[in-house]
């Protein structure tokens, strides 16, 4: 029992068992499900989780049959032999002490690929795909599908299942009229709409048998129109409960709806207040999910009775000792999931496995063993070395921590005041006060492993020589890139660092040149009324929102939260099916111009899971997004452009320039020449392509190649 999180660490007695804490880890897909090397590696990351001490794990999603697959040769269970394989999983991680559920998921219309079936044949916008119409033939296979296949997970070892009824998977395509047109006893009313869920509970738990877990996944909250309505929810989580369910788990939104419900501009939390609807009103306990990353939240939505359990799936990506650092009282040493979605959900939409930004070892646990928590159990060195790192971006802190833990001496330079790097620029941004919280756990991790930090320190060649270091790893970043543009040394243009760093305040007709990823940061925080009011705040405190205004209890959590639901029309009241409202749009604050050279997509080359959503908010903020355009010049009319050759002017009060960066690595010659034992790594080693997750897992291979050099 944890004195500072006591509700949640408090045992779940199920009946017939005991889950050790109030943590779910939820389901992921990670990649690894389906790779052939005998679950070797998916099991050492779930027995990674398991020594943690979360209290349950659910797998991916794992189909029951092969329509069922969310893609061609998907992960299934409907065989012993499948079975078999999957025992080697249960082993790992009951030898850690942990307990396991697999998640039997059925895609439906959502499968990428074409055999797809669905209650009726409406194709999903996001598939490309339209499904065929279930027989009743095939409906009543399905169902003894789930069934066997939850038999299946119990002969192999598994703990539990988990059904999944949400998202817009096939269960939640049977209970919702969007996509359930059937005129059969499957469709139609809602009695024929739940009836194929409440048969695969039933058969579920006959068949798995009793003291086996089962939780439902019901869709809480579609947020898609002709979703179901809070009485419906309400109606079938009873319903689901009498049909033998263990727990219920909230699933919140659909994969089709156009509102970011997992993203880093979530607000911690936003979701709880639908599962907190349904307490009271059943036997079995509910776990309650999205947006939930660090041991303060979830207590506290325990605490005040939001739900009986806590679901974190990407906490335990990020970190997993996320459990045992707050049973230790050590949570200032949690790697927190930032929620950027670029190494886990934006990878396993490119067809690759799965990572973490924050965490590169996550998922490659055979590759990289241990964890900075156990530094023991990391293979030991082959030497020890006095190391200087230049710089303290995320690549910098990476590599100096990972030395350190395995005992190097090393001694960490930045010219700044802070740690950081460019991550002090992107926790300004709205939506991305997150990033802050990697900064103090690199801070508490500097530390703990005792990095020499020398902050306010230029180096030059000539300190480096002197230092007498056996090597220099060279994390200098980036410079921004300055385009040949004639005119731009007029006073009207901006760089980013010019309005992030330097605080310069900004007209009200802005250009911005290049839409990347800072290209659209700079777009958000200047159309942002937040901008606006903190301008003024800001000088004293270093940065916009801080993270110092997370709530901490129960009134302002969903407070906190007032503009996103505004913002992307989420009806708190339940008014309407799916719990949609209108969007009420933010009055933009000044006029934005987002440019591009190139021709298409603006902002293409954007994360996947969230790049349409960034480009939605300004859209909704009056943001002019122009492609295929030719700077001519910058005057003080404004910024002359070409669009498909017809000249254009912008008569602009500021031009922010964002239009990529060059690496910064001055001392890379010269300490070559002097012989020196040099490395270069992140931004400093190539700029095009750079983003904190190489930057990251940059730090961590020169580490290891350092101390077995
Ligand atoms: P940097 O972060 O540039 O750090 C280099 C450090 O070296 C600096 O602190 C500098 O002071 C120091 N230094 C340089 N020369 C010397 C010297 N001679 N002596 C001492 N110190 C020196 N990436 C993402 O992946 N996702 C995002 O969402 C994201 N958002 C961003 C938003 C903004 C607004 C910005 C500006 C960047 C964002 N990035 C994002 C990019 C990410 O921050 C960079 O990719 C990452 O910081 C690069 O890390 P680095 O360690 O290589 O370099
Ligand atoms: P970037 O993504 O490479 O974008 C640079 C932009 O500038 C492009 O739109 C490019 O488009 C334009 N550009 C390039 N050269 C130009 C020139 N000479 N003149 C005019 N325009 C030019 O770089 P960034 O926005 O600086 O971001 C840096 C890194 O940080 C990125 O790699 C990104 O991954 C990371 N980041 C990520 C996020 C995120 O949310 N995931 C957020 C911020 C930053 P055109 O050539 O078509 O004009
Ligand atoms: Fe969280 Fe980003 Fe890591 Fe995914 S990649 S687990 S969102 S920090």
């Amino acid at each position: 029992m944890s004195a500072t999180y006591p509700n949640l660490f408090k045992p779940l007695d199920l009946g017939f068992t005991t889950l050790r804490n109030r943590a779910l880890m939820g389901s992921m897909h990670t990649g690894l499900e389906e790779a052939h090397d005998d679950f070797h590696a998916l099991s050492a990351y779930f027995a990674a989780r398991a020594r943690g001490g979360v209290g349950l794990m659910v797998t991916g999603g794992i189909a029951p049959n092969r329509l069922g697959w969310l893609a061609p040769f998907g992960a299934k269970m409907s065989t012993r032999s499948e079975a078999k394989a999957h025992q080697h999983i249960t082993g790992a991680v009951h030898e850690e002490g942990g307990k396991i559920a697999m998640q039997i998921l059925h895609a439906g219309r959502y499968a990428m690929h074409p055999m797809l079936v669905a209650p009726s044949a409406v194709r999903a916008q996001i598939s490309p795909f339209k499904p065929w119409e279930m027989p009743s033939w095939l409906i009543r296979s399905t169902i003894n599908d789930f069934a066997t296949s939850a038999a299946l997970a119990r002969e192999a070892g598994y703990d539990g299942v988990e059904i999944m009824g949400s998202e817009g998977y096939l269960i939640n395509q049977f209970i919702a009229p969007r996509s359930n047109r059937r005129k059969d006893q499957w469709g139609g009313s809602f009695e024929n709409r739940i009836r194929f869920p409440l048969e695969i509970m039933r058969a579920v738990r006959q068949k798995a048998g009793k003291d086996f877990i089962v939780i439902f996944r019901v869709s809480m909250l579609d947020l898609v129109e002709d979703g179901s309505t809070w009485d419906e929810v309400e109606q079938f989580a009873l319903r689901i409960q009498d049909a033998g369910a263990t727990m219920i788990n909230t699933g919140i939104g659909w994969h089709e709806a156009r509102i970011p419900t997992i993203a880093t501009m979530v607000p911690r939390g936003a979701y709880a207040w639908v599962t907190q609807r349904l307490m009271g009103k059943l036997q079995i306990p509910l776990i309650t999910t999205n947006r939930i990353n660090t041991p303060e939240t979830a207590e506290m939505i325990l605490r005040e009775g939001y739900a009986d359990m806590v679901s974190m799936a990407r906490p335990f990506l990020a970190d997993p000792d996320f459990m045992a650092k707050a049973a230790a009282g050590k949570s200032e040493l949690i790697n927190t999931c930032i929620a950027c979605n670029q190494a886990c959900l934006d990878h396993i939409f490119k067809g690759k496995a799965a990572s973490c930004l924050v965490n590169p070892r996550a998922c490659r646990e055979t590759k990289f063993p241990g964890s900075l928590w156990e530094p023991e159990r990391i293979p030991p060195n082959e030497h020890q070395f006095k190391v200087a790192v230049v710089g303290a971006g995320p690549a910098g802190l990476s590599c100096a921590t990972e030395l350190a833990a395995r005992g190097q001496e090393v001694h960490l330079f930045d010219a700044a005041a802070q740690i950081g790097g460019q991550f002090n620029m992107a926790k300004l941004i709205p939506g991305k006060e997150e990033f802050y919280e990697t900064l103090r756990y690199f801070g508490h991790l500097l530390e703990k492993t005792g990095v020499q930090v020398h902050l306010n320190t230029r180096v030059s060649t000539e300190d480096l020589i002197a230092g007498q270091f056996d090597h220099i790893v060279l994390a200098t970043g980036v410079v921004p890139r300055t385009p040949d543009i004639p005119g731009i040394e007029h006073p009207k243009v901006l760089s980013y660092l010019d309005v992030l760093a330097g605080g310069k305040s900004v007209g009200e007709k802005v250009a911005v040149i290049g839409a990347g990823g800072i290209g659209f940061d700079v777009s958000i925080l200047l159309s942002s009324a937040e901008y606006e009011n903190s301008l003024l705040a800001r000088e004293g405190r270093g940065g916009l929102r801080n993270v110092e205004s997370i709530p901490s209890n129960a009134e302002n959590l969903e407070g906190a939260a007032t503009h996103y639901y505004q913002e992307w029309g989420i009806d708190t009241t339940y008014q309407n099916r799916g719990g949609l409202s209108k969007p009420a749009v933010e009055k933009p604050t000044r006029q934005i111009w987002l440019l591009q050279r190139s021709k298409g997509k603006i902002g293409e080359r954007l994360g996947k899971t969230t790049g349409w959503a960034h480009r939605l908010t300004l859209k909704a903020r009056g943001v002019q997004m122009m492609a295929d355009v030719q700077y001519e010049k910058i005057d003080d009319a404004g910024l002359h452009l070409l669009v498909k050759g017809e000249p254009i002017l912008l008569p602009v009060d500021h031009v922010v320039i964002c239009a990529g960066q060059n690496t910064e690595r001055s001392l890379l010659i010269p300490l070559q020449m002097a012989e020196q034992n040099v490395h270069i790594i992140g931004g400093a080693k190539e700029a095009a392509e750079l983003d904190a997750k190489r930057a990251i897992e940059d730090g961590l291979l020169m580490a290891n190649a350092i101390v077995n050099h």
